[in-house]
């Protein structure tokens, strides 16, 4: 796993900085109490060889006194006492003076003793001398002399004690200098530690704050921009829209709106694949970019569609930038490889003014024109406006889409049945396609070219197909109720719309076990065109039915040249040729060969092949020769109501001895 590095900055930096404390702590602790025990005990040191000189120069002087006295005094006894206190004090001398070799001693302090040591042994001689001439019957002078020599040798003796205890003065001086210094010494390690502990905890608050921050700002980015392009997304795009809408009310501002699609990007993605798509969306974005204005804000609102708000701009501008970006995308290589594509884009261009009611009814007139633009040949921008003839046929289109959207689709749809008929054998099985037809203001049945386009476009088939699904699903197993023996199978038609649903197969399969449909009887027809729009969803969809004994067709199939290759990403059971390749192969050679290469290939690959739009015998009699399995189309049969069907049903019902 990759390390961030942040946070191991932000770790070492926090460990570095309680190392640091700990570091602060104990050198504070340690040094200082290591500081106090040294001097007390230096200082105890000093004060005991200070006391120890003291004593030993109190027995010096008491040593004096003890041989004055002994001179002064006649009586023998008398002498004899100062002559022992004599003694005792040059005992007492000795006593201090070993305890004051006990301790250690600095060189000049050794050096100090070995002189009071010498001199302290001519001392003692000439004292004890002394003593000794004082009981002695001696000549005065000599006695005298010896005396003076004594008194001199205790003087110079008292001096060396008074240079010793200066020395101990200056030692304990010394000491508490040391330890100052020590202290000091202490302090400033302390203070850097601290200032370093102190910066570090600075930088590792400053890194937090621009790491969260950054973070933040990463967050609120990724939820407000698009991905692959970093354009911003639909739902900030929206915001935008609205503080747009805002000044437009408010200020009477003048903006422009533009919904922008790709056209024919798909092939893209499935020539070159999803990457190359990828890599032409985002040098899109940057030519476009290039275009507007800075203020301008360019959003991607999914797929190869793109928002363009251009704000406090006129009609003229926003129309002249529109047709700019038409010209850029179009005049754009795209260089994949060894190939150059180009593609185009559709632009619907709305005006935001103050009567603009809502962002979500500006987005869907920009996307209705884009629609136009889309439908009058794409490439071009088409501006939102009443009266054109192309706003009028949207909309007629909008009115039917607005009628599934809001129908009772009891009272607006019905089922019709068109029969699949076997050429080459017997069917012991009846096919039929469910047609949906949509009733007028007028009560005639209309077509569904007229509406499902539009409807698919704005996501509104799902319902509808749900609708189908539902009554088809009833209607068999009301047949099958009635009829046991019959062996009917029902070919369904799926919206773009369902195959992108990610619940459509759970719906599917609650209807099967709702309706307790028959296993094998129920066939989804897929065009062609929404299976290849997202191949892993529709193989997915296809896959997990299969498994509950539905069987796929794919509809309208050979609309495009690399139609066979989807072949081996999709199971399907059925291939229904494109009914515009075959109503002209009696005269189109070409039309042929492809229905015949179609044919072969699903022979090898065991897949059943369906010719639609079979409208008369030319036709017929060919499909028969090239082997065609299954023809549907008028010359066949019309398509019926289902509420006529069981009439008409009974008649088609073949003896039940004639069924497998
Ligand atoms: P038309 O001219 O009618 O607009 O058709 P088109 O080929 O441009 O396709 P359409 O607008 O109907 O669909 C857009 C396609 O873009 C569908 C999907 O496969 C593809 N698509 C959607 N999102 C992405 C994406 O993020 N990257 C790529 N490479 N393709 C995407
Ligand atoms: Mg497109």
């Amino acid at each position: 796993m990759r390390k961030d590095p942040i946070k191991l900055t932000t770790g070492l930096g926090f460990a570095g900085v309680l190392a640091l404390m700990g570091l602060i702590s104990f050198i504070s602790l340690s040094q200082m109490s290591m500081i106090t025990e040294q001097m007390s005990q230096l200082i105890n040191e000093t004060n005991t060889k200070i006391s120890a000189a003291n004593a030993m120069r109190d027995s010096i002087r008491l040593r004096g006194e003890s041989l004055y006295n002994m001179s002064l005094t006649d009586d023998y006894i008398e002498r004899d006492e100062y002559r022992s206190k004599f003694y005792k004090y040059a005992l007492q001398y000795k006593v201090a003076r070993d305890t004051l070799y006990s301790y250690r001693m600095s060189s000049r302090e050794a050096k100090l003793l070995d002189q009071l040591m010498t001199q302290t042994r001519a001392a003692k001689k000439l004292n004890d001398i002394a003593a000794e001439n004082l009981l002695s019957d001696l000549p005065e002078k000599t006695v005298k002399d010896s005396i003076r020599l004594a008194n001199n040798a205790r003087h110079g003796i008292l001096k060396k004690l008074d240079e010793l205890v200066q020395l101990q003065e200056d030692i304990s001086k010394s000491v508490v200098d040391d330890a100052k210094q020590y202290q000091e010494t202490i302090s400033t390690i302390i203070s850097f530690l601290s200032l370093a502990a102190f910066f570090i905890a600075i930088y590792i608050a400053q890194l937090v704050i621009r790491e969260t921050t950054r973070k933040n700002y990463e967050i609120r980015f990724q939820a407000t921009h698009d991905e692959l392009t970093k354009l911003v997304n639909r739902k900030e795009f929206n915001h935008r829209l609205q503080d747009a809408l805002k000044t437009a009310v408010d200020n009477h501002e003048v903006h422009a709106l533009c919904f922008m699609d790709l056209d024919k990007f798909k092939i893209i993605n499935d020539t070159c694949g999803h990457k190359a798509g990828d890599q032409l969306l985002i040098q899109l974005t940057r030519i476009i970019k290039e275009k507007i204005r800075s203020h301008d804000t360019l959003a991607r609102l999914g797929g190869d569609e793109f928002g363009l708000l251009l704000e406090g701009c006129t009609l003229e501008k926003a129309t002249e930038i529109a047709e700019g970006i038409v010209s850029l995308v179009k005049n754009h290589e795209f260089k994949w490889q060894d190939k150059t594509f180009h593609v185009g884009v559709s632009i619907g261009l709305i005006m935001m003014t103050h009567e603009t009611r809502s962002i979500d009814k500006a987005l869907s007139q920009a996307d209705i024109a884009c629609y136009a633009a889309k439908d009058m040949g794409r490439n071009q921008v088409h501006i939102h406006g009443f009266g054109d003839k192309y706003a009028k046929k949207i909309h007629k289109e909008l009115g039917w889409v607005a009628q599934i959207n809001n129908s009772n689709c009891e009272q607006r749809f019905a089922l019709h049945l068109q029969a699949v008929t076997n050429l080459q054998e017997q069917q012991s099985t009846m096919i039929y396609e469910v047609l949906l037809r949509l009733k007028d203001d007028t009560g005639n049945w209309v077509s569904p070219e007229s509406y499902i386009p539009a409807a698919e476009r704005f996501n509104l088939m799902q319902d509808v197909d749900y609708w189908v699904i539902k009554n088809s699903f009833k209607y068999l197993s009301e047949l099958y109720k009635k009829f046991p023996e019959c062996n009917i199978q029902l070919s369904i038609n799926i919206s773009a719309n369902s195959l992108g649903r990610y619940h459509f197969t759970e719906f599917v399969i609650e209807q099967l076990q709702k309706y307790n449909i028959t296993p094998g009887v129920i066939c989804f027809e897929i065009a062609e065109a929404n299976a290849v729009k997202n191949i892993s969803q529709s193989a997915d969809i296809i896959t997990r039915l299969r498994k509950h004994n539905i069987k796929f067709a794919l509809d309208n199939f050979g609309s495009s040249m690399t139609s066979i290759s989807y072949l081996k990403d999709l199971q399907v059971d059925y291939l229904k040729i494109d009914g515009n390749i075959i109503k002209n192969i009696s005269q189109n050679t070409t039309d042929k060969a492809m229905v015949a290469a179609i044919n072969q290939a699903g022979k090898v690959m065991n897949i059943e092949i369906v010719a639609k739009h079979v409208e008369n015998i030319f036709t017929y009699n060919q499909l028969k020769e090239m082997g065609i399995d299954y023809v549907q189309g008028f010359y066949i049969e019309k398509p019926f109501p289902l509420s006529q069907q069981m009439e008409t049903l009974k008649k088609h019902l073949p003896p039940l001895s004639k069924r497998h």
